[in-house]
């Protein structure tokens, strides 16, 4: 039996990933449909050209990373879509705060689900670590053949063991592992959230006033990081609308800390006016009135007492006009993102006002994906009989150990045999 493969994006790049799988009956599943990572916000017409939108087809998304459904509004209206209960959540959550929304159905999965049947595809979904929360590795079932497609994933943040776990015990007969590759020949940092949290504590402890710290409130692994830090140390963790918001549209059942809830006092919310009219703006003023009446402090009694605060650029341009809760020497701004965020030469950027403040500056991060080292153990482990390349840029050259590799071209139609691959 034959199955075909197209990836119609992520041969050769990191981001914007769109693979088809066919079967003989014509039958099509679509695993993601990403944004490319520097399409600008509002270019429209991003669907690969190859990917065949006037046939009938069943989309599944891994993770609620943009770089894997961003693409959602370009999909036509009869496509069947399927992800993750929360992943859904902060899809939609993400995509109103650009003041848009999904205008469709999506039918989710929980994070203990068993095998579904997704337009006559039996996809299993195996949640696993990434810094994106509800991320899932996906394993596809389809006339004998069995393909398991990664997604993003790692193997050193709070959910490691998930990995491991299928390292140590790996699905068998995979015929083609469509694997991510994101960290291949870098020297991207890459140490556990535990490391992370000791030197966050490090640094509470030895800086007299605000740990002001850029993180994206998605990551919610980072959020319980600094969580522990600000209860470690004393001190609060104050968030702003949006991460407050994205905690409460996922944290039930998940034990993670809760704005409002009596178990995490140490967990505040900051109103800034920006945030205020965004949400006003997305007819959630209702929202902002919970907060406020809630768990709500104000920059001013932030400022009385050293915290732990939040401070993407937007909230440090609220927190510096009228000098609200200005940055001063006694702080340290901590940029805990992806380097490649880090603009050093843009003057409003939370980095250039510790600068000028004379605020210490440090970057504390790691990253969302699997070291090289990582990656080849996973594929070793799985032992498919093809590896098939996706999402990095350094595949022609990997430097690691691997299982055989068949390298494709974004749109080439490959036909995966049962026997032969
Ligand atoms: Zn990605
Ligand atoms: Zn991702």
């Amino acid at each position: 039996m034959t199955l075909h493969l197209t990836v119609h994006r992520g041969t050769e790049q990191i981001g914007g990933s769109c693979i088809e799988l066919e079967a003989a009956d014509g039958a099509r599943l679509i695993l993601d449909a990403g944004r490319p990572l520097d399409a600008p916000r509002e270019a429209g017409g991003l669907l690969p050209a190859t990917l065949d939108i006037s046939r009938p087809a069943h989309v599944v998304f891994s993770h609620p990373h943009m770089d894997h459904w961003g693409l959602v509004s370009e999909l036509p209206a009869s496509w069947p879509l399927s992800t993750g209960e929360k992943s859904a959540a902060l899809m939609r959550l993400t995509l109103g705060v650009f003041g848009e929304s999904i205008e469709r159905p999506i039918s989710t999965w929980h994070s203990r689900q068993g095998a579904l049947d997704i337009g006559g595809f039996r996809v299993t979904p195996f949640l696993t670590d990434h810094s994106a929360l509800d991320a899932y590795m996906l394993l596809i079932e389809r006339d004998e053949v069995r393909v398991l497609y990664t997604g993003d994933f790692r193997t050193h943040g709070r959910k490691a063991a998930l990995v491991e776990g299928m390292i140590a015990r790996p699905p068998r007969d995979i015929d083609v592992l469509l694997m991510e590759g994101t960290n291949l020949c870098s020297d991207k940092p890459v140490v556990t959230e535990s490391d992370l949290e000791a030197r966050f504590l490090e640094l509470a402890q030895a800086v007299p006033g605000h740990l002001f710290v850029d993180w994206s409130a998605q990551n919610f692994d980072r959020t319980v990081t600094l969580f522990r830090t600000a209860r470690r140390s004393g001190r609060d963790l104050v968030l702003d609308l949006y991460a407050a918001d994205a905690l409460l549209q996922i944290a039930e059942g998940t034990g993670l800390p809760c704005p409002g809830d009596p178990r995490f006092p140490e967990l505040k919310v900051i109103i800034t006016p920006k945030m205020k009219w965004l949400y006003q703006r997305m007819g959630r003023a209702g929202f902002v009135e919970v907060i406020r009446r809630g768990c709500a402090t104000s920059r001013q009694r932030v400022a009385a007492r050293p915290a732990i605060v939040m401070a993407r650029k937007s909230l440090v341009m609220d927190y510096e006009d009228r000098a609200s809760l200005p940055m001063t020497g006694a702080d340290c701004f901590v940029h805990s993102s992806w380097r490649g965020y880090l603009d050093a030469s843009d003057a409003a950027s939370g980095w250039a006002v510790a600068a000028r403040a004379g605020a210490r500056r440090e970057l504390v991060h790691t990253s969302g994906h699997a070291s090289a080292a990582d990656l080849s153990r996973f594929a070793r482990a799985i032992d498919p009989r093809v590896l098939v390349p996706v999402h990095g840029v350094e595949w022609d050259a990997p430097g690691i150990a691997l299982p055989p590799v068949q390298r494709l071209r974004d749109g080439e139609r490959w036909t995966i045999g049962r026997h032969g691959g």
